[in-house]
This record gives C-alpha cells, structure tokens and sequence, in this order.
C-alpha cells in the first residue's frame, strides 16, 4: 500500500496533513449461506486495506479524493447531499449513519486508497465503510460508539446508501479483525470468539484464485435458496434451521421436496462444519479444516447447487495437487476459491492452476495471498 502517495494527494488538494486510519477486507474460512439460517461464519480480517487521510475543516462539507479512482467529490452532511459518484457515497452513507444515531460529524478533508481488490469477494466496500466509521468515532465522538455499533453503521450505510442488503458479517470482520485470529460469529445471538489461525505457523498458506467470472442466473437463486430454507424450518418447527439435524430432516423428507431437502442438508452440514473446524483448530489439525473446506465445496456445488464449473474446476485442480482444502467463498456463482495449501506446494498449484484453467476459459484465475490481520485502527505515523 502506498501510504506515501495518499499523503502528498491529500497534501496537494487541502494543503495540509491529516490523522491516518485504516480497514481491511476480509476471508471467510468456512459458514457459506449459514447467516440467513441463523448458523456461524467464520471470517477473519486480511492484510489487504483501506487507508484514508482525514482532517475536520471547519466547515459542514466533506470534501473527499479518492487515490485509486483518480476522482474527487464534494458533499453537504445532510439526507439531500447524497453525491453522485458511487464510491462517495460509502463515506456519505457512514457519516449519515452516525448522525442519525446522535452522533456527531462535522466536515472534513479527506484522501482514500486502498488494495483490496474491488468485487473479489474480499469485500472492498466493508473496509472502505469501517475505515470511516472508525476513523469519524475517533475523531468526533471520542470513541463513543461501540465496535459493534461501528460495524452496523457500515452494514446500515450499505442498505440505505448502496442498495445492497447485506450482512454484518463483512463489516463485523473489518472492525474486529485481529492477527492470527478467526472469528466464529453465531448469527443468531450475534456473540462470537476469536480463534487463532495462524496458518504460516504449521508450514501452510491461504490463497484465493479470482474465476474472475460472475455468472448472472435467471431469476433470483438466492431469494429461491432462502424460501427453501424457510419452507423446511417451518415444517420442523423451527424459526431457522440452526440446531436441526438430519434426523429431523429425514424424518420430514416425504412431505417436502427434493429441492428442499438437498437444499436444508447442505445447512445443516454446514453448521456442523464450522464447529468441526473450530475444533480441528484447537486441536491444531490443519488437515481436518481442508477436508471440511472441500465438503463446503461440494456441498455448495451439488446440494445447494450454487457454484458454477470454473469453480467447480479450481476445486477439482485444488484435489489434484494435493492442496490441504478448497472451496468456493462467497455466495456462488462465480468469485473466489479460498485454498489452505501447505506451503512446499505452493508454487506448483499455482502453475498448475493457471495452466488448467486457462486452457479451460482462455484466461488465468487471478491470485491472492492473504494472511490474517488486525481490524479497523489508526496509524501512528
Ligand atoms: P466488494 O465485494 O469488493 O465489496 P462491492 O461492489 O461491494 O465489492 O464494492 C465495491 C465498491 O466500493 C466500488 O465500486 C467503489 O465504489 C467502492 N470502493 C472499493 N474500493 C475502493 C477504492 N480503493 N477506491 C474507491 N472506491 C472503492
Ligand atoms: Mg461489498
């Protein structure tokens, strides 16, 4: 990251020097289409971040430079001044937030970059959102919200501000995230806990390699999923499917249909499989997360019938090469595959992968190295 090209941005713009905060991205290890069904993720914070200048002006404007985009905004703090350009309105959208919520801001200068790589799957819009929602706690509210308020203003921002009905996950791992450290999130309670990963430490990497394709399916696959769910859940008597198993399941299986019960098998499987990897975890067993991490993969693929064949592929290859674990991450239908791949076979998956591949689809799967990192903070300069 280039800190050095933000700060003579910022220098050249408002001729002045600012306070430095920064916001990963993030991974998520295991929990797939588990949020909605009140089940786990486990996500963890990434070295890969936004960083932003900032300093209050004395005015009741924000007046923000983006880095990357080469692309500068101007905007009021009121619900009218919403800006034009996208990218702006993540930073309109938490200043908003924290304002509704009686919070303060004011306006300020500011000059933003970032290496998250945009729509990856690593959630560039969460660091972007955590960054300021830290960084405006910090400077106008003397830290006053809480962590988890911070992550529900990003998560807020993105359904009032971005038109995206997400999760909190992504924002939760942005400010929360801590080195060496996942983090297992119950959706239901909302409690969660920190456990040490630290992949490097036993000889082995994460990687993720982009398909780089996104695949737009007829109709709405994900809305569909989700009335699955809800259709089973009712029949078990459930308000979700967390803590169903596939007893229950099996109990039900001539009243519903095939589609639902592939569908709630998957769930359910995958609730198990997190606190089957937390406990691997524990135990230090890094082979029983990969095992797990393929079970998502071709849970996802077969039962929940969300995955495409170029991820299909990069898993199969993945197997090939004698790669710990490998799996799609995210939602499906195109993205990431995050892969736990011990480190002496590194360099010849990676070979191998983009050799496949691009005899396959005519281009090389893009790829990112992540380690696990800390969350939402202020840099000391
Ligand atoms: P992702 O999955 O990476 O979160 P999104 O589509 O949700 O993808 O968010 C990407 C949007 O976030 C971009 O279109 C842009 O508006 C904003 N964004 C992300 N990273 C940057 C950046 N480095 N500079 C400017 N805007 C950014
Ligand atoms: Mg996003």
């Amino acid at each position: 990251m280039d800190i050095k090209l933000i700060r003579d941005k910022f220098a050249e713009h408002f001729a002045t020097e600012g306070e430095l905060y920064t916001s990963p991205g993030r991974i998520n290890l295991i929990g797939e289409h588990t949020d909605y069904n009140g089940g786990f993720v486990f996500p963890g914070a990434i070295d890969k971040a936004m960083v932003a200048e900032i300093k209050p002006n004395g005015t009741e404007k924000i007046r923000a430079y983006s880095v990357d985009l080469q692309d500068y905004a101007e905007f009021g703090l009121n619900e009218e001044d919403k800006p034009a350009a996208s990218w702006a309105c993540y930073i309109f959208g938490v200043a908003r937030e924290i304002l509704k919520r009686g919070g303060v801001v004011k306006g300020f200068d500011t000059a933003f970059a970032g290496d998250v790589p945009l729509g990856a799957g690593m959630s560039s819009s969460a660091a972007l959102e955590s960054t300021y929602a830290f960084a405006l706690n910090h400077i106008f509210n003397e830290d006053k919200i809480d962590k988890f308020e911070l992550a529900r203003i990003g998560q807020s921002t993105e359904h009032n501000y971005c038109g995206v009905k997400c999760g909190i996950m992504d924002q939760f791992a942005s400010v929360f995230g801590k080195k060496g450290n996942l983090m297992r999130l119950d959706c239901l309670s909302m409690d969660f806990e920190y456990f040490p990963f630290d992949p490097e430490k036993f000889g082995y990497r994460l990687v993720l390699l982009d398909s780089v394709v996104k695949h737009e399916l007829v109709g709405s696959p994900y809305n569909r999923r989700r009335e699955s769910c809800e259709r089973v859940a009712a029949m078990l008597g459930q308000e979700t499917l967390r803590g169903a198993t596939m007893e229950k399941l099996d109990a039900i299986k001539d009243n519903i249909s095939d589609e639902d019960y592939m569908r709630a098998r998957y769930v359910i499987g995958e609730e198990k499989r997190v606190l089957d990897v937390c406990a691997a975890l524990e135990a230090g067993d890094l082979e029983t997360v990969g095992e797990r991490m393929y079970q998502t993969h071709w849970g996802m693929s077969k039962d929940y019938e969300v995955s495409c064949e170029e991820l299909d592929l990069l898993a199969t290859i993945a197997k090939e090469c004698g790669v710990t674990g490998s799996r799609i991450m995210g939602g499906g239908f195109g993205g990431c595959t995050i892969n736990l791949v011990k480190s002496g076979l590194y360099d010849a998956f990676i070979a191998t992968a983009k050799e496949k591949f691009c005899a396959a689809y005519g281009h090389e799967p893009k790829v990112y190295d992540v380690v696990i990192s800390d969350g939402a903070s202020k840099l000391e300069i």
